[in-house]
Order: structure tokens, then sequence, then C-alpha cells
């Protein structure tokens, strides 16, 4: 068969006592234990996930992005400790560090997304990680990833990245320098906006902390989720060069819209961190933000909801193209958001994109009676 099959089940039945307690022995993949440690569904796709990775030694999985985000933070920090992260930061991941590591006895502090390798700056001796996310999922700042590794690795400090918008296709992250990558495995290799997943990457000196917190909190995906995520794994390649290919051409078709004022995307040059982005990455995928410019809260949503093959909604990634209203400057600490009027954020699909930007200019339309 091509495919690996759906192994469903908790318990594995041994042929004697003996391979009984050699089973409980060994603590690898690749060999069945009891339902909670997997089977070769999910292993095969957390293998696939580690070729992926130049110089990676293993991947675990998890039944979302934001679990995978906890555990990995959870592997690596304890009372006392501080992390940094950036303040670009998926929100959940906020809300993890100041409300539940915060009850631990470890603080989060924020850092400008555009600091490099000023981080140096900041680090105290209780600094022991940091969580990056570049770009960010609002506001796409590109972060200097290797200065800020290189900075770290000669403090001692860990190095985590929120690789969700690139995956290990676009920005291999462990050759870049970082210790342990993330991906909300349910954006980009699902696909298809049918199931929740997140994986963790990792190299050797960090891999059996990483797979030791996860089983401990009892972190397991089902074997169909496994078997959906591998089958858009398959495909992760050729849609990404179409999200690629059709954001682009939105993105610099909006770029020309009176309307609108800065185009929040990597790979156009109003973005903060282009450079690096050019310098660092592989390509782009397909989410980006726009600035309406006089927009209010009001015009942008006639905006949005004029939209008929956009769906409002959240979550990306998938073959279905979104809209979304976002608004940064409620989730900012140590920076300030200033643009004016007010951001769209879009997730390009896989749809014909004449058929996408037919669609925004008629609501563009809607927009300016909204605005008189
Ligand atoms: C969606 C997302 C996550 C969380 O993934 P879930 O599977 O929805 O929990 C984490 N980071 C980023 C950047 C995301 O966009």
């Amino acid at each position: 068969m091509v495919n690996p099959p759906v192994w469903r089940g908790s318990t594995h039945l041994y042929d004697d006592v003996a391979h009984l307690r050699d089973g409980l022995r060994s603590n690898d993949d690749g060999r069945f234990f009891y339902g909670r440690r997997g089977s070769p569904t999910q292993w095969s796709l957390a293998e696939a996930l580690t070729e992926m990775e130049p110089g990676a030694t293993g991947t675990m999985l998890y039944p979302s992005g934001v679990a995978a985000i906890s555990c990995a933070l959870l592997a690596v920090l304890r009372p006392g400790d501080e992390v940094l992260l950036t303040d670009s930061s998926y929100d959940p991941s906020r809300s993890f560090a100041d409300a539940f590591l915060k009850r631990m006895g470890i603080t989060a502090r924020y850092y400008d997304p555009l600091i490099g390798s000023d981080i140096a700056s900041l680090f105290r001796p209780e600094t022991k990680a940091i969580l990056m996310e570049s770009p960010g999922s609002l506001t796409f700042e590109v972060q200097d990833v290797p200065a800020i590794c290189k900075a770290a690795q000669a403090a001692g400090i860990v190095t985590l990245l929120d690789n969700t918008w690139a995956t290990s296709r676009f920005f291999p992250a462990l050759a870049h320098g970082v210790d342990i990558a993330i991906t909300a495995a349910t954006k980009y290799i699902v696909g298809h906006s049918d199931v929740m997943m997140g994986a963790v990457t990792t190299h050797d000196q960090y891999w059996t902390r990483l797979r030791r917190t996860a089983q401990q909190l009892g972190q397991v995906v089902s074997p169909d989720d496994a078997y959906l995520a591998a089958r858009g794994l398959r495909t992760l390649e050729v849609r990404l060069r179409q999200h690629e290919t059709s954001a682009l051409q939105i993105a610099r078709w909006l770029k020309d819209r009176t309307e609108v004022g800065l185009v929040l995307h990597p790979a156009m040059p109003d973005c903060p961190g282009h450079e690096i982005w050019k310098r660092d990455f592989n390509g782009s995928s397909g989410l980006f933000s726009f600035q309406l410019k006089d927009a209010n809260d009001q015009s942008r949503a006639a905006f949005i909801d004029a939209l008929t093959l956009f769906g409002i909604g959240y979550s990306w990634g998938g073959f279905e193209s979104l809209a979304l209203p976002v608004d940064p400057q409620k989730h900012r600490t140590a920076t300030k958001w200033n643009a004016s009027g007010a951001l769209v954020r879009l997730n390009i699909g896989l749809e014909d994109p004449e058929d996408l930007i037919a669609d925004l200019a008629k609501a563009f339309e809607y927009y300016h009676s909204a605005q008189s």
C-alpha cells in the first residue's frame, strides 16, 4: 500500500510477559506500547516532519498548535525562570505566558520584533528561553532569527520559533540556529481546515526533554487526524507555491489601490524586516495584512462584509480564502502600533486569484459608500 493504515487502538497485546516488560523499558517511537504513545500512523507523520527539518532529531505531535507552544515552553522552563516573547506574538501564546506561566513563578517579558542582536541587552541571569514568531501573524514583522539565536546561544538561552507562516519548507528553522521549531499544523500542513494539530521539532539537546514532557502531559493525536495531516503534507509543496503566487498577485494589486496604505506582506518592501525575509526565506505563503488608510471600524466591516469569496473566520492556511479585521494595538505592551485607519488580514486560498481580485474590487465600492 502507498499509505500507512489508520491504526486505531488504545491497547496493544504482547506475546508474553517478557515482551510486555521489554515494551515498558523502551521509550522510543517506532514500537507499540500503549495508545498514548501512538502508532505507526502518527509516527510516520512525525518522521516526515523531522525529515523536512535539516538538523532535527525528532518531532512530537499535539492536538493543537497552542498545545504545541505551551508544551514546548513547559519542556524548557522552571519556576524562577524568565522567558522573552516577541511583542508580535500570537495572542494565545501571550495569554499562556502571562497567565499560566506566571502562576508557576515564570515571568514573561516582551521585546520589539525588530530588535535583532540587541536582544542581548535584555538578558538577565534568569532569562532561559526566547519565543520568536517570524513573521508575526497580524503585522508580519520579519525577525533577524539568526542574530537572535546567536546572541541566545552565547548566553546559554534556548530559542523557540513559531514557524507556522513559513513552515520548514520556506524557513528551515534549525538550520538558521533555532533550537525548537513549532508549527501549528492546523494551518498549512493539514491545509484543508478539517483538523487541529501542532508539531514541535528539535535537535539532540532538547529531544528527550521535549518527548518526556509531552508524554507526562498526556499529549497524543488521533490516528485519523494524523492520517489527514499526512495526506495534507503530501501536497504541501504545490499548495504553498499556489498560495505564494496568488497572494503576491493580490498584494501587488492592493498596493496600487488609492484606499490602501501599507501592505504588510514579507515579500513586499512595506513590510518591516523585508530585507531579512529576502536573505533568509525560500518563499512566502498566503497570509498577509493591508491597511485601509482612512477606514474606521464600521467602514472596514462594510468592506469585509461585502466580500463573497472570502469567508469571515479565524485560522488560515486552508484552501479557502478568509478575511479578518485585526487590531494589533490591543495585543502590544513593548511597542506601539500607530498606523492610521484599520488593518484587514487576508488568507489567500486556492481559488482563481482573478476571481478574488474581482471580489475585492467590488468590496471597495461598498467601502466607499460606507465611508461617505
Ligand atoms: C493558529 C496559530 C497557532 C495555534 O494553532 P491552533 O492549532 O489553532 O491551536 C499558533 N501560532 C500561530 C502563528 C497561529 O496562526
